[in-house]
């Protein structure tokens, strides 16, 4: 759509790309939406889109629309509870084996979609060096913390220099197995995956992975593709998280699109999350049955490599459930239960 090289930030400056008509900047409904949610779209997304929202996947994750002012009685502020489970500040602790360290609140883009909407952006500022050592210390002062997922935000923003500080600091923690990153910079802003990233990410003793936030298989362009590979190549297992969004990837298609292209560049779908009740975001959501409807014709059509967990965040803070479909009926008195097969075809188990 455009050749530009900075990433836009404002209304005009997605004017100015020629991503959003002039108009848009005598849309009063829009310039309040602009000083809701942060804006932001990277060169490489928007040379990836090919029309307005209304009928591009790519568009539609990424441009603001009025849309976004219509709130429902059920949108919530904190959609997954994170504050519930807050310890101290940039630490979320809701499993006992594991904790969310959010050393940033910036992102590369930002997504029209985000359930964490009201806390990220330009202003929500970094973790200062006194707080990210406290929130070190918390982890390193409960043994029970077997992996940390380094979130935000996104920690791919961070200044290698940073990255590697936390890096380090968790690796000479003995019961840190796993430090997990989720990033979405890999697919909107490729050419940060450099050397100096890859450096950053060396852990000596613990095991790093990098979960990768792609909802369509547009986004996983040549650059996107390398970027990953960088990541494959110098040995970190890589993961997928998607959502699943009305007008993005809601069909049997997208979906399957997504999924055969994210597993043949190395990464395996881990989760699909059932959209949250993030404010603004109810244009975005389906029902759970349709969601379960579409899980259920990916089952056979594609490889297991293919097939991920479609998850719910449960509002107010009680972590992700997987939400089937299920394949399996609870037994009759007898012990005798009936399992359906991919096709809906229904067999006797007893056992
Ligand atoms: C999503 C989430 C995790 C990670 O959950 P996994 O199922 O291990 O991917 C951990 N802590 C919190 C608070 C989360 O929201
Ligand atoms: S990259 Fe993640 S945290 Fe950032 S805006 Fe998108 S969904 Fe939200």
């Amino acid at each position: 759509m455009s050749r530009t090289s900075a990433t836009a930030r404002s209304l005009g400056e997605l004017v100015a790309a020629g991503a959003l008509p002039p108009a848009a900047l005598d849309d009063p409904v829009l310039a309040d939406v602009a000083r809701d949610y942060a804006i932001a779209v990277t060169p490489e997304l928007l040379a990836l889109m090919e029309g307005p929202p209304e009928q591009d996947p790519i568009a539609r994750q990424f441009l603001p629309t009025a849309r976004e002012a219509e709130t429902a009685p059920e949108d919530l502020t904190d959609p997954i509870g994170d504050e519930v489970h807050a310890p101290i500040k940039g630490i979320v602790h809701r499993y006992p084996d594991r904790v969310l360290l959010k050393p940033l609140h910036a992102c590369p883009v930002y997504c029209r979609f985000c359930f964490r909407r009201e806390q990220v952006g330009p202003g929500g500022e970094a973790l200062d060096d006194q707080e990210l050592d406290a929130a070190l210390a918390y982890i390193a002062n409960h043994p029970e913390i077997w992996e940390v997922i380094v979130t935000g935000g996104d920690p791919f923003m961070l200044s290698p220099r940073r990255l590697a500080r936390i890096v380090t600091a968790l690796d000479a923690v003995a019961h840190v197995a796993v430090i997990r990153f989720h990033t979405r910079v890999p697919i909107a802003d490729s050419g940060r995956v450099n050397e100096q990233l890859l450096a950053a990410l060396k852990a000596s003793r613990a095991t790093v992975y990098v979960g990768v936030h792609c909802n369509h298989a547009r986004e996983l362009t040549p650059q996107a593709r390398a970027a990953m590979a960088r990541l494959a190549d110098a040995g970190i297992p890589l993961l997928s998280q998607s959502v699943l969004l009305r007008g993005v990837n809601d069909s049997v298609e997208a979906l399957e699109a997504l999924f055969r292209a994210l597993v043949a560049a190395r990464v395996r779908p881990y989760y699909l999350h059932h959209p949250d009740m993030a404010r603004g975001t109810g244009h975005f959501r389906l029902s759970i049955e349709e969601g379960q409807a579409l899980m259920r014709a990916l089952r056979g059509r594609l490889s297991g490599l293919c097939q991920p967990t479609y998850v719910l965040d449960i509002p107010g803070g009680h972590g992700k459930s997987p939400i089937g479909p299920t394949y399996l009926q609870e037994p009759n008195p007898g012990g005798d239960r009936l399992v359906s097969d991919y096709r809906g075809g229904r067999h006797h188990y007893s056992g």
